[in-house]
């Protein structure tokens, strides 16, 4: 089995509850998805089998790695997930497939186009929320659908490639303020690393 891997780099985790905490990362090459404001690199991908792809994330002598995309879930990530143990394995994923392997922390970002999720909304830590298009309605509405109740909520603005849109960081903020939910600024746009 080969999986189709876009990138394996070391960076801090840039968004939600671990922003700041450094970790290796498998970018994945692929989504089911096409949303418009997607800022993932795609171009090009390397196939590897899974002793190469937990070969590279050792190399980066890091404890902790963030399988993300593109979407990780088009792939089965049991064998993978299995075969980093006992390394902190991190999903980032748009909640839309089934889950497959075993995570220490799960983060979906729910589209307001499809707005619907496979299983591994069940098991999600975390939910961040891409603002526009997501408002403070919409994301209400998700919430009451799907029934989730004290998960951490993350209102992330949505951004202009690597730039910072900072009236949606204003968005976010006020938000944030008559909500209780946190704001979520991508660091790594912050700071200018990937
Ligand atoms: S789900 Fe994520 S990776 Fe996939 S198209 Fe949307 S923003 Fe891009």
């Amino acid at each position: 089995m080969k999986y189709k891997v876009n990138e394996i780099f070391t960076s801090v985790i840039g968004e939600g509850r671990w922003a700041g905490t450094p970790a290796a990362f498998v970018r994945f090459y692929g989504c089911n998805l096409e949303c418009e404001y997607c800022d993932t690199p795609q171009a090009t991908y390397f196939e590897l089998t899974v002793d190469e792809v937990v070969k590279a994330v050792k190399r980066t002598v890091q404890h902790r790695v963030v399988l993300t995309g593109g979407e990780p879930l088009v792939h089965d990530l049991e064998p993978l997930t299995k075969a980093l143990f006992p390394l902190l394995i991190h999903l980032e994923t748009n909640g839309t497939r089934s889950l497959t392997g075993n995570f220490n922390w799960v983060s979906v970002s729910p589209k307001l186009t499809t707005f619907s999720c496979g299983d591994a909304i069940k098991r999600a830590d975390e939910f961040k929320f891409t603002v526009p298009p997501w408002n403070e309605s919409s994301i209400r509405a998700f919430l009451d659908t799907y029934n989730i109740v004290e998960k951490t909520v993350l209102l992330q603005p949505q951004a202009d490639g690597q730039l910072i849109i900072w009236e949606n960081v204003r968005k976010c903020y006020d938000i944030a303020l008559r909500t209780g939910w946190t704001l979520s600024v991508q660091l790594h746009k912050l700071i200018g690393v990937r």
